[in-house]
């Protein structure tokens, strides 16, 4: 009487713990990160290359072997068996350690970076001696705390994007995806920098992949400066900036739908699919959630707006005979713009926007009085009462430091794996309003094939209640979807595809319950 079982499940019990060798798998990738922190605690090092190399070598050995382990021996097909008793991916005990070491490492990178050995005037020392030779010879330079975070990052995008594609091989859209993202991370985000650093040293760091707002920082005088002053290459640089913004996000989010960049190029969205996969089922479902989503982000574009104008009003003259593009035309400029989009979608996309029209009037009244305030009470060097500087440093501190690093990714194994690109990426609200209103980009769902067995709403990252939307038949067109299709993947029905159509009957909101009390015929013939 002592043991029974009281579980009534018919698919068998989880496993109750590792096995030996995952356990060894586990070992190994911890002992390459046992170097690195054995680094930053002081022990001595003598052979940096080497090291650094062993340590990369077996976190990315530990990570493909618990892979092997895990996936080699089973069939293709959903393997998300055993997630809600694992302490690690149910927010139980070892999820909670995980947060609160990576929330750690996230506060020593940004405010302590000396505690990992960064050494101003001189030579480094700890962690970030050990990438010192890779440094050196990428872009000629030692390396910084950045280019530690940006080695380690992509080191954790390749090794979990592997584990990522041998879980969801039965899948081709997961496979190419994950191999984009892992290029998009080492070629435009780390290698291409660097080497840019090293031919021209005179050019600012530029990730490539990242936009504006992503990169709210990319207009600033001392880049733009940067750029005009180190020729071509330079110029080619600050006019990609810009064609990047007003051109090709906007054509490829019409044609593709935000996905374009959230899940194949974004390294946010690289790292919180392959790294942060475990964590998936862990996002917040309650309409509660959703409302706080769309307050926080909706507030974060106007905020990132209107400090990059400020920003950029900041170093216009006033003196019409020297420039033609003057403080006021500038504001006469950015006012005329967003008038007119909002104007447009007002007109003609009120109906799809529902409630988002009321954010989306509230955030256009608050740009348009600040703009405003802006013109009547800046000086020189000032915005508003505020120095210029101040403001920057205050968004760089609260949304670029915290709620990306701190919180975004600190927080994986409470939150979920999308909490900064659901609740705090400006890219992503604004690529998510051209994605509702003007995109091609939706799921189709076959509700009467639904068994209404919640798959895909647990494993949507983004929160989104799919099963909803699948059950009622209805197409998804939702701002915050990131279209990573794993509710697709991980449908046993085939319910639901991610497809790019005409932007006639995309949004349906007469809700079709296939299946139920409905005449097939009348349906087909009334599309
Ligand atoms: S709805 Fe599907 S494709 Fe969109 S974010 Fe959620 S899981 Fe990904
Ligand atoms: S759409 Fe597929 S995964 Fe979602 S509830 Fe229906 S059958 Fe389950």
């Amino acid at each position: 009487m002592s043991s029974f079982d009281k579980s009534m499940a018919l698919t068998g019990q989880p496993p109750k713990a590792l096995s030996t060798s995952q356990r060894l798998a586990t070992l190994l990738g911890f002992s390459g990160l046992a170097i690195i922190l054995l680094a930053s605690f002081g022990i001595d090092f003598p052979n940096e290359g080497l090291w650094m190399s062993m340590s990369t070598l077996l976190i990315l050995g530990g990570v493909i072997w618990y892979t092997a382990l895990s996936y080699s021996q089973k069939s293709k097909g959903i393997k998300n068996d055993g997630v809600w008793f694992k302490s690690i991916s149910s927010m139980g005990f070892w999820g909670w350690i995980a947060g609160i070491a990576i929330t750690t490492f996230y506060i020593v990178l940004y405010f302590f970076p000396e505690f990992l050995g960064l050494v101003k005037e001189g030579k480094n020392t700890g962690a970030i001696a050990l990438f010192d030779p890779l440094s050196r010879a990428l872009s000629g330079n030692p390396a910084s705390q950045w280019f530690v975070y940006g080695t380690l990052y992509t080191l954790a995008i390749l090794a979990f994007g592997i584990k990522f594609i041998w879980k969801y091989r039965h899948n081709r859209y997961e496979i190419i995806r994950t191999i984009s993202v892992m290029f998009f991370q080492t070629a435009f985000a780390f290698i291409i920098p660097e080497i840019m650093a090293r031919l021209n040293g005179s050019i600012p760091y530029y990730d490539l992949k990242n936009i504006w707002p992503l990169n709210y920082y990319n207009f600033e005088r001392y880049r733009i400066n940067g750029f005009i002053s180190s020729g071509d290459i330079g110029l080619a640089l600050l006019i990609f900036g810009i064609l990047s913004v007003f051109v090709i996000s906007p054509i490829l989010t019409y044609r593709y739908g935000k996905r374009w960049y959230c899940s194949w190029v974004c390294g946010c969205g690289g790292l919180a699919e392959t790294a942060g996969d475990a964590f998936r089922q862990l996002s917040d479902k309650t309409v509660k959630a959703w409302k706080i989503e769309r307050w926080v982000v909706h507030s974060v574009v106007v905020f990132v707006t209107l400090m990059t104008t400020a920003v950029i009003y900041s170093y216009l003259g006033n003196d019409t005979s020297k420039y033609w593009l003057t403080k006021s035309n500038f504001l006469i400029g950015v006012t005329l713009l967003l008038t007119l989009v909002f104007g447009w979608a007002m007109l003609f996309k009120r109906k799809q926007l529902q409630k988002d029209a009321q954010y989306g009037a509230i955030g256009y009244f608050v740009v348009i009085i600040a703009l405003i305030g802006l013109h009547q009470f800046s000086g020189e060097g000032n915005i508003f009462l505020f120095k210029s500087e101040t403001l920057r440093k205050s968004y760089g501190f609260l949304i670029g430091s915290i709620f990306s690093g701190v919180i975004g990714t600190g927080f994986y194994p409470i939150l979920g794996n999308r909490v900064w690109c659901r609740f705090g990426c400006p890219m992503a609200a604004i690529l998510g309003f051209q994605q509702k209103l003007f995109s091609r980009f939706r799921i189709t769902t076959n509700g009467g094939q639904c068994i209404s067995c919640g798959n895909c709403s647990t494993y949507c990252e983004m929160g989104i209640d799919v099963r909803a939307y699948a059950q009622k038949g209805e197409n998804i067109v939702r701002s915050s979807c990131v279209g990573c299709g794993i509710c697709s993947a991980v449908c046993p029905r085939g319910v639901l595809k991610l497809e790019n159509g005409p932007l006639e009957g995309r949004i349906e909101a007469n809700q079709v319950l296939l299946g139920n009390d409905v005449d097939l015929m009348n349906l087909v013939n009334s599309k």
